[in-house]
């Protein structure tokens, strides 16, 4: 094993395997993408917390 694929076998995985979620804003109406999970994901536009998921 070479030096690199040793370094990405210890490096988290960020970009594969993420799942992305589709959050609709209970405030402003913003949709947005969010890898976080639904206890975590924010508004991008005014911060608020109170966020649902779409399918
Ligand atoms: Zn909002």
């Amino acid at each position: 094993m070479s030096v690199l694929q040793k370094l990405k076998s210890v490096l988290p995985v960020e970009d594969e395997g993420v799942t992305r979620r589709t959050y609709e804003c209970q405030d402003c109406g913003n949709v947005f993408e969010s890898a976080k999970t639904p206890d975590r994901a924010e508004c991008m536009e005014c911060l608020s917390a109170d966020v649902a998921e779409q399918d």
